[in-house]
């Protein structure tokens, strides 16, 4: 037998016989064996990491629909000189992305609820508050970047730095929101699940780290000397394949999280059919 440890009170548990209970508080050595599995969480909390979920994948259906647009518009425009930006789109644009970065805030409360039936629950707590905060940031952020972009007396490069500050908090938010779902897909225990999530978290950090780079060279050929056409004109050369990439990478999170979801509920399932075995003294 392979040396366990009490999941509630950490007690070597090593040589117990697994219809037996830990010396220390009571717990079944089976239950402690099994690992703290989401079969055992509560079923409240089950709903709501189900419901996180479907919201992030909608959230992300709609971030992806928004991107080919963008994208498309910044084909179009050098071609046929056809604008979709006036004053009135640039505010329903920066509209939509709040409403979405809102209901990231919801999806992170959600996901970030404690689950009363985890035993080793002291762990991710740091981690659960941060993905709350960061998100709020974050919609803050957009907002404060669209109010000053409005706002004519603003110092010209006020936008262009909360706009930049604001993506970088997006980035820290994905980390944070990637490493709790990895955290919850081990609990399914599906360690394949946990190492897609990790794959999408690379490539979203490429493709942020390129839309970083296309920003900030937009601002350094802005402020010295014009942009000349040529420039606008090779331009859409390079942000066209990071949107395309951006909405690949979206697209790839919804079917995770949609994966995830599914197996929530099989784990929902599992452990309505299987009850943790009673401490029976
Ligand atoms: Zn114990």
């Amino acid at each position: 037998m392979t040396a366990i440890h009490c999941l509630r009170c950490g007690y070597d548990l090593s040589g117990l016989d697994l219809r037996a209970l830990c010396p220390e508080c009571t717990l079944p050595v089976a239950r402690s064996q099994a690992g703290d599995l989401l079969r055992y969480a509560d079923a409240g909390y089950l709903g709501s990491l189900r419901a996180g979920l479907t919201v992030l994948a909608v959230t992300a259906g709609a971030q992806a629909a928004l991107s080919f647009i963008s994208c498309a518009s910044s084909v179009a425009m050098p071609l046929t000189g056809a604008n979709l930006w006036n004053q009135t789109t640039v505010l329903v644009w920066a509209a939509l992305w709040t409403v979405l970065l809102l209901a990231d805030v919801v999806a992170a409360m959600l996901l970030a609820r404690s689950d009363p039936g985890q035993l080793t629950a002291v762990r991710g707590s740091g981690l659960r508050v941060s993905l709350i905060v960061v998100a709020a940031l974050l919609a803050l952020g957009q907002i404060g970047t669209t109010a000053i972009g409005q706002w004519a007396a603003a110092p010209p490069d006020l936008a262009a730095a909360l706009g930049l500050l604001t993506q970088a908090v997006h980035v820290a938010f994905i980390i944070l929101l990637v490493r709790h779902l990895m955290g919850i897909a081990r609990r399914i225990p599906s360690e394949r699940l946990a190492s897609s999530l990790m794959a999408v978290l690379v490539f979203t950090l490429v493709v942020a780290g390129l839309s970083l780079v296309s920003q900030i060279t937009v601002q350094v050929v802005a402020r010295f000397g014009g942009p000349s056409s040529g420039f606008w004109r090779v331009y859409p050369w390079f942000t066209t394949p990071v949107s395309v990439m951006r909405a690949g990478v979206l697209v790839w999170s919804i079917v995770l999280f949609l994966r995830l979801s599914r197996e929530i509920a099989r784990e929902a399932a599992a452990g309505r059919a299987e009850q943790p075995p009673d401490p029976i003294a």
